[in-house]
């Protein structure tokens, strides 16, 4: 049985299933460079490594969240969606797709126009209930800042998405992303 009392910030792998639990494929999108892989490095197995590579041709990682009320969520993270080589496979990553996560650096701003776009691909071929999240990585580097909070803020909730600055770097906000994904979720209805 997985232990289930520490809360909502333990990220825990294990394969036991209950009525309550959810799954979700997530996908990844934004500018190659912004800090893709290191997000999904640090919500799986805790670590920055700028050397290493999650990303394994067109696979997926999964990864499971236990959420405070008990339920657990099981997530399965597709980060290659966004690169260039797999553009025209773009589509059939979203399609299914429960969240999109669409990142950008904030010392870039050319990065923040390339969310903007893969925003408009999704609104165009994603499932209209798509839960969408716009993350402003490398937060620590806010001496370099070049995206402001509020005009990212403001994209966000024009587009309905959910906003959140974060660093790969330190962690911080990581766990936040895929939590308030989690929360968004279509629970099942109960019979
Ligand atoms: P991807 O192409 O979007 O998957 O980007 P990567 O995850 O490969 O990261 C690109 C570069 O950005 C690497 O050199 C990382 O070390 C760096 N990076 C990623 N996240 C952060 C962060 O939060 N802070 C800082 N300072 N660097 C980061």
């Amino acid at each position: 049985k997985p232990d289930r009392s520490t809360g909502g910030l333990n990220n825990i792998n294990n394969d036991t299933t209950d009525s309550k639990d959810l799954r979700a494929k997530l996908v990844l999108l934004g500018d190659s460079g912004v800090g893709k892989s290191c997000i999904v490095l640090r919500f799986v197995r805790g670590q920055f490594d700028p050397t290493s590579k999650v990303t394994v041709g067109a696979s997926f990682l999964s990864q499971t969240l236990a959420l405070e009320d008990s339920t657990i969520v099981k997530f399965e993270i597709w980060d290659t969606a966004g690169q260039e080589r797999y553009a025209a496979l773009a589509p059939l990553y979203y399609r299914g797709a429960a969240a999109a996560v669409v990142v950008y650096d904030i010392t870039s701003p050319e990065s923040f126009k390339k969310a903007q776009y893969w925003v408009k691909e999704l609104q165009k071929h994603g499932n209209p209930d798509i839960i969408m999240v716009l993350v402003g990585n490398k937060a620590d580097l806010h001496e370099n800042r070049h995206v402001s909070s509020q005009d990212a803020q403001e994209y966000a909730e024009k587009n309905n998405m959910v906003f959140i600055e974060t660093s790969a770097k330190t962690a911080d906000n990581i766990n936040q992303v895929f939590e308030e994904i989690a929360k968004r979720l279509p629970r099942p209805t109960p019979s």
